[in-house]
Order: structure tokens, then sequence, then C-alpha cells
């Protein structure tokens, strides 16, 4: 057994430290206290992530078309920066309504993406935007969408010794609409029943106006978040003011998810509700812009 514990200063000294195999990243904590006290993780080398400045907050890519966020910052930073409210409230907005507030001022991005709940927000709503994370390890490093970290419930991709430092979030052109809203039927704190979050890039003004593309994806309602890309070609083409524009949309999405039943709803409930969440993701993000939130 190794055990022990090591406080990078920097990005480098970090990945190094995580050469050993013993070594296990920590950022928030939230997680791998909770594993630990399970008896899940034990005889590891910890690195803290938290004191590496270069892993904290929010600066502008160099195109000045993305956001990059540090993996160790925490939600309730994310919630309040000035650059993520003011570029991309959606993603401002839904960092501040994660859990609760001790939750929020310690779990970070990273962990969070790193971790792989199904159930999380953050990989349903990046997944969406089209985020990729940054990886460093020892000797390379690789970019991949957030949308390709997860492979199954609390599983990623990430190979032993592999650190994500960053992730790198487009910021919304000015004819593209967002939102992300989850369903919350048990208490305003708890993990999402089911989430959806759409990403739609409008053509034209009022009534008239035309989906012109569409991203759709549904979290909690699979092993990982669920790119539903049938019912999103359906809204391509329809225009706002349409009666019909949700024509098949809800079949489409009760077809992509592969929901479990467990104590926040059956299986069917589930997958009916993944339809009502996207229509009102999709009708919130035409009315208002982008914005996100918790729904009851
Ligand atoms: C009661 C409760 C309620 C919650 N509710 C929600 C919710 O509603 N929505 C939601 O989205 N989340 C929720 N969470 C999860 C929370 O948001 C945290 O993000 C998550 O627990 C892990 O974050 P962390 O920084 O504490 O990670 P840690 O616990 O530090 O690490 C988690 C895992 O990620 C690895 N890791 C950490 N950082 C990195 C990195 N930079 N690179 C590679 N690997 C890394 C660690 O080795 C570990 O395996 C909840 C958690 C709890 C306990």
């Amino acid at each position: 057994m190794s055990g022990g514990f090591a406080r990078p200063r920097t990005v480098e000294e970090a990945v190094e430290a995580l050469a050993d195999e013993d070594a296990l990243p920590i950022a928030g904590g939230v997680a791998v206290a909770l594993l630990t006290n399970l008896g899940l993780v034990s005889g590891r080398r910890l690195v803290a992530l938290g004191g590496i400045p270069g892993l904290r907050g929010v600066v502008r890519g160099a195109d000045g078309a993305t956001l990059e966020l540090g993996a160790a910052t925490p939600h309730a930073r994310l919630a309040e920066d000035r650059t993520l409210i003011d570029e991309l409230p959606v993603a401002a907005g839904m960092f501040g309504h994660i859990g609760n507030v001790r939750v929020r001022n310690w779990g970070t991005v990273g962990g969070n993406l790193a971790l792989a709940e199904p159930a999380q927000d953050p990989p349903v709503l990046l997944s969406a935007l089209g985020a990729e994370v940054v990886i460093e390890r020892s000797g390379g490093s690789r970019q991949l969408p957030v949308a390709e970290l997860g492979d199954g419930p609390m599983s990623t991709v990430l190979e032993p010794g592999e650190l994500i430092t960053r992730v790198v979030v487009p910021v919304l052109a000015a004819d593209e609409r967002s939102a992300y809203l989850k369903f919350l039927p048990v208490t305003a704190d708890d993990y999402a029943t089911v989430s959806a979050a759409v990403r739609l890039r409008v053509d034209g003004a009022g009534d008239d106006a035309v989906i012109t593309q569409a991203r759709i994806v549904c979290g909690a309602v699979g092993p990982v978040p669920v790119d539903c890309t049938v019912a999103a070609e359906l809204l391509v083409g329809r225009a706002i003011g349409d009666e019909e524009r949700y024509a098949g949309v809800a079949d489409a999405v009760a077809t992509a998810v592969s929901p479990k039943s467990d104590h926040r709803g059956d299986a069917g409930y589930k997958r009916e509700m993944a339809g009502v969440m996207v229509r009102r993701a999709v009708d919130r993000a035409l009315a208002s812009g982008t914005v996100s939130g918790g729904a009851r």
C-alpha cells in the first residue's frame, strides 16, 4: 500500500506525480471522500489539484470564440464568473444549480466530468455546446469532445496518469440559442430525474424564423448523456411559429433514451419526461436566448 499526499504547484508537477501508478488526482474531493469512506479508494497516493493556479478560473480562448474553464474550478466559482455570465449564461446558470451549496463550493468541473455519474449536469450541457476537454499526461496531451469522455456509468476513456486540465467551450454565435433544464420532482438539490440540453441555430426573426441547426442531449436517461440526433433533425427546417414544430420529437427522444427505473421514477415515466423536458428546453431557448435552471 503506497498512500500519501502530493501538493503540486504546477500542471507539470501534477502530471509528473500522476505518472506513479498508485497516484489518483483529487480536486474538490467530494466524490473521492465518499469513495474512500465506502472503502472503494484506498492505498492511493492522492495528488491534490487545488493548489495549482493554472487549473482554476475562466479565460477567453486565443481564437476569441471559446472560453476555457480551468478543470479544478469549483462549480460555485463558475456560476459567479463574470465572463461566463456575460458570454455563456446558460453554462453559468447550470453550474449555479448543481446539488447544494456545499457540493458547489467543493465540487469542480474536471472532477465532475472525470466522475461521469449519469445524472450529473455538466456533461449534458457541455456535450450539447460542443465543448472539449484538454488532457495532459506524462509525455503528451490530447483534446477530445466532452461527449466522447464518458464510456459508461462512472467510467471514462481517461487512461491512468491522465489529467483533465481545461474544458474548452465554444461561445454561442449571435444566431444561436441554448437552454438546459432538469426535472427535480423530489427536492430542488437532488440529482436530475431527467435533464435536457439544447443548442439551436435560428435564421430570421419572429414566428417566421427557422431552426437551421439543432443539437439535443438528454441526461440521467442512459449510461452516458444521450445525443438525440433524430429528434434534433426533426426540428431543423421548422419555423418557430409552426404549431407542428414538435411533431415526432417526443417519440424520437423516447426511442433514443434508455432510462432505468429507480427511486426517482420508473423507466416509462422517465422516457416520457425526457420528451417533455426537451420540448420545454427548446421553448425556453427560443423564447429567451440562453437560459438554464431547474424545473419542478
Ligand atoms: C450530495 C451530492 C449531490 C450532488 N449533486 C450533483 C448534481 O445535482 N449535479 C451534478 O452535476 N453533480 C452533483 N454532484 C457531484 C459533484 O458536482 C462533483 O462534481 C463531483 O462529486 C466530483 O467533483 P470533485 O471536484 O469533488 O471531484 P473529486 O472527488 O476530487 O474527484 C472525482 C474523480 O475525478 C477524478 N478527477 C478529479 N479531477 C480530475 C481531473 N482534473 N482530471 C482527471 N481526473 C480527475 C478523481 O481522481 C476522482 O476519480 C453531487 C455530489 C454529491 C456528493
